[in-house]
């Protein structure tokens, strides 16, 4: 399971698995109320140490009367805005074998200081793990199928921008990309066919926009692009650009056949005071459908 937290241990997201586990701990909102008191305050502690920790920890899954202990690999993360991700994953061995590799932990650790081999040997586990974590990390922000900001991911980046432009008064526009007729392609040529132009038209995306613009993929073929400080106006032509871009792409599907891509845009700018994240997101989405009304292959501004 996988919690991005606080520094002071408060929940901010989490997964599924997490979801289940934090049912039986209806009272609890801080990460380290969710074990043992012995657990929660080394929690607590190596949170504010701010380093990267890795240790095993008891997990307590309150089964009625009964309580079961479940062994997990601990891993606690600092990230780079001050917030820390949890990650724990179950061990799966019994206790006698959770034991003795406790004991060959301790081993190796000591031959770490005494034997250049077990150094290396360490330092490749140590690059393993972090390939791990960066694994783990993907997985919670990025589109598998894109590797665009998901859409969980791009959400936070549109309400941490909503709050920038509140606060500092700044403007702030954003555009919805629907792909038109994506149903028809997949029908024609396949899924595995829609999935491929899904991939192109991310990468064209992605490097059509540029700082500070961000780009996720919000759907199964809508897209958002946020635009810090830009206008309505600046945004509609960044959404022209970006139809002529798609309209003049071209997908070559099984090397003898190419198939034209269009898309519908709706643009919106924030209205400070009146606009929320999700009223913007609204607006954008109504654009995105007049966009669709007025035939397609275009852009619609939100009033
Ligand atoms: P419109 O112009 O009105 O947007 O028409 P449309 O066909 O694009 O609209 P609709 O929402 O009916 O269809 C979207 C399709 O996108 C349906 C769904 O199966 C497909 N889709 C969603 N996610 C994926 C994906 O990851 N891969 C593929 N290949 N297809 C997907
Ligand atoms: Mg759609
Ligand atoms: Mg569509």
């Amino acid at each position: 399971m996988i919690a991005l937290v606080e520094s002071d241990g408060t929940l901010v997201s989490w997964n599924r698995a997490f979801e289940s586990y934090k049912k039986f701990f209806p009272a609890a909102n801080k990460l380290g109320d969710f074990f043992s008191p012995d657990d929660g305050e080394q929690i607590t502690s190596k949170l504010n140490s701010r380093t990267k920790e890795h240790w095993i920890i008891k997990i307590p899954i309150p089964m009625g009367t009964d309580e079961f202990v479940i062994q997990c690999d601990c891993l606690l993360l600092p990230m780079e805005d001050g917030r820390v991700t949890f990650i724990a994953e179950e061990i799966h061995l019994d206790s006698a074998l959770q034991e003795v590799l406790e004991r060959l932990n301790k081993q190796v650790k000591l031959f770490q200081i005494e034997s250049e081999v077990t150094k290396k040997i360490a330092r490749n586990k140590q690059i393993e793990m972090e390939g791990y974590m960066a694994q783990a990390l993907e997985v919670t922000q990025i589109d598998a199928l894109t590797f665009l900001l998901n859409r969980r991911m791009i959400i936070k980046e549109l309400q941490d921008e909503v709050m920038r432009a509140e606060r500092y008064t700044s403007m702030l526009s954003i555009s919805i990309i629907d792909v038109d007729h994506f149903k028809t392609i997949n029908d024609t040529y396949g899924h595995q066919v829609g999935d491929e132009v899904l991939k192109k038209i991310a990468l064209r995306l992605q490097d059509h926009v540029r700082h500070p613009d961000v780009v996720g993929r919000y759907g199964g073929e809508e897209f958002l692009i946020l635009l810090p400080s830009s206008d309505a106006q600046a945004a509609a032509d960044q959404a022209m650009r970006l139809c002529k871009l798609m309209r003049e792409m071209i997908v070559n599907v099984n090397g003898d056949q190419n198939l034209g891509v269009t898309i519908s845009v709706g643009v919106a700018q924030l209205q400070h005071g009146v606009d929320t994240w999700d009223s913007l997101l609204n607006r954008a989405d109504n654009a995105m459908y007049a966009a669709k009304s007025k035939g397609r292959d275009g852009w619609a501004v939100a009033e």
